[in-house]
């Protein structure tokens, strides 16, 4: 087996009946020189995007919140994650996707060689956390949607990944079942961003069986990464 899909399956817990082996080193992808002049400007622009999002109160879920969360990972990454929205762990520690279900979505991501240090952002859909976890209200999603989009416009991804169904169907404006929008390239935005579907790690933690067509989506979204970045 191939020791990449044999660090993954372990990683989120499917056994296998080979011999463990220390997994496969997945090299970090080079990521573009920028001249400096540009780079203060575009770090400039995610720290007043940042602090907007920080002291927002455009929806009501600035009152519950402890924190707003904004997203993690380097400012030029190729790669883009969405997820729903913070959870208890993520409002209290202001990171999105820590904890359980973040651990599985890191050990997901390292299996095709992405990590949030160095080449992955993650961000959600809505920056402050809804209450008891429901799911975000349209016109929750609708105030904070634009902050995504202001870092999309600013990371400039090569590719996306919505993990999870509501970030996928607020994404893509759809009411279409995640089982029907997996398996296929769609678009998001004005800059046409590629993107691809997949399961949130606390559905796959609650649901193990359905590990399996999550790692299936990763290599569709690998596979379809290097077709967009040859030599990447
Ligand atoms: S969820 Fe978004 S729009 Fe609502 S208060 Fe938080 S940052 Fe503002």
């Amino acid at each position: 087996m191939h020791g990449e899909r044999r660090a993954y399956l372990e990683a989120i817990g499917i056994d296998l009946w080979v011999p463990r082996a220390a997994p496969a080193a997945q090299p970090a992808a080079q990521l573009p020189v920028e001249p400096a002049g540009k780079a203060v400007e575009a770090a400039g622009r995610w720290e007043a995007l940042r602090a907007e999002v920080l002291k927002c109160t455009r929806c009501p879920l600035h009152l519950t919140r402890t924190q707003g969360v904004f997203g993690v990972g380097p400012k030029r990454s190729d790669w883009l994650v969405i997820g729903e929205a913070p959870g208890a762990e993520e409002d209290r520690r202001g990171e999105p996707f820590v904890g359980a279900a973040g651990q599985l979505l890191d050990a997901m991501l390292r299996a095709i060689g992405l990590d949030r240090a160095t080449n992955v952002y993650i961000a959600n859909v809505l920056k402050s956390r809804p209450p008891g976890n429901r799911d975000p209200k349209p016109e929750e999603v609708a105030a904070c949607l634009p902050y995504l989009v202001r870092q999309i416009e600013l990371l400039k991804p090569k590719i996306m990944l919505a993990v999870g169904r509501i970030a996928a169907q607020n994404l893509l404006a759809t009411d279409v079942p995640l089982g029907r929008l997996r398996g296929r390239v769609h678009h998001f935005g004005e800059l046409n961003t590629p993107l691809v579907v997949t399961y949130h790690p606390a559905y796959l933690l609650r649901t193990p069986a359905d590990k399996r067509k999550a790692w299936e989506d990763l290599k569709f979204a690998r596979n379809l990464y290097h077709q967009l970045v040859p030599g990447k």
